[in-house]
């Protein structure tokens, strides 16, 4: 029988929906990642729900307030997106997603038996010229959604069995995802919020979001402000993700596995490997081994391949040698890291 991980994400999918995931994982997967729990750690719920009423009216008001001269993210756009106008997302006064449903692809302890419950946020604070969903983020496919809307999806999904509510790419929907939030309780929440960043992410914002998060998954895509300019049109990609996810670890700590493999609190960062060593992996774990945890739960990423724009910018037209995901691996072994995805 086939292995989980050996399967298309789509076929995955089909099997779940066809109720055989079951039986089917329980033929040759893959080791069970280590339970990292004692007991001081060990964790009942969601932190959201341990959040008083008022904390949360307050959040909510904080993060509504930002739109009205955005500052959501760091981009500081200072345009009304309460009154529609449009900043460099290109996001306005509604949450807009372009899918939701149960995700096999991704890493293992947000995957468990059941799926990650993502919700794919349209729009996006980076303009990467690979991006490997530019419909989604650069393109604006999706559709519009209500507060109630954006709750009913998240219950939909935890009706669905997912391990999580997956918010992809979320840092420009903040207050949006707050005020949603109110009305998923009252239908049920009680599955953990994970925070997928592509970690250009305001302090102020993740301060917000600080009891509300119980798992944040960030990219460190790059090490080098000059490269993130070239590729991403941002200039001060390195200053503000080092500060972001210093501060996502001091809310929600290393990574916490609870012993049926799934995770519950914590933060994953993930590493894209790039053609020529352009995503800085060096700098980027020891930035993480060093400033951040030698216990981090850390996916270094093999699967980059060129897409959008990506044919006409080399290095990045072509995928990531073998030899260099194992360069990036060890380099990542050498800085101190430990846990891989
Ligand atoms: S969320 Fe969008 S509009 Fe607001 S500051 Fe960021 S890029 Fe600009």
């Amino acid at each position: 029988m086939v292995s989980p991980k050996a399967m298309s994400e789509a076929e995955r999918e089909r099997k779940f929906l066809a109720g055989e995931f079951d039986s089917v994982f329980s033929c040759d997967q893959p080791e069970p990642h280590k339970p990292l729990l004692n007991k001081a750690m060990r964790i009942k719920k969601p932190i959201y729900l341990k959040l008083t009423k008022l904390a949360k009216q307050k959040k909510i008001k904080a993060a509504k307030k930002m739109l009205k001269k955005c500052s959501v993210c760091p981009r500081d756009c200072r345009v009304n997106r309460q009154e529609e106008e449009l900043g460099f997302c290109g996001a306005g006064s509604k949450a807009e997603i372009s899918s939701f449903h149960p995700h096999f692809g991704e890493e293992p302890p947000l995957v468990g038996k059941k799926g990650s419950g993502t919700i794919f946020f349209t729009h996006c604070n980076l303009k990467c010229l690979f991006c490997q969903n530019f419909d989604i983020s650069q393109c604006g496919q999706g559709f519009k959604m209500e507060a109630k809307e954006l709750a009913d999806a998240m219950i939909a999904l935890q009706n669905r069995g997912c391990h999580n509510i997956n918010l992809v790419s979320p840092s420009i929907y903040v207050p949006q995802i707050l005020e949603a939030l109110p009305e998923a309780l009252k239908q049920g929440l009680k599955i953990p919020l994970v925070y997928n960043t592509g970690g250009y992410d305001a302090i102020s914002t993740l301060k917000i979001l600080d009891g509300i998060i119980d798992i944040y998954m960030p990219d460190i895509k790059y090490a080098d402000n000059k490269i993130s300019l070239q590729y991403s049109l941002v200039p001060d990609y390195w200053q503000i993700v080092t500060k972001a996810v210093k501060e996502m670890q001091r809310q929600a700590g290393d990574l916490v596995i609870n012993k049926e493999g799934i995770a519950e609190r914590g933060l994953i960062i993930r590493h894209l490997v790039l053609p020529e060593k352009i995503a800085g992996t060096r700098k980027v774990c020891e930035f993480i081994a060093k400033e951040i945890s030698p216990n981090a739960y850390v996916n270094i990423m093999d699967q980059y391949h060129p897409a959008y724009k990506a044919y006409s910018f080399p290095p990045l037209d072509r995928p990531v040698s073998a030899e260099e995901f194992e360069e990036a691996l060890q380099i990542a072994k050498e800085a101190g890291l430990k846990r891989f995805a």
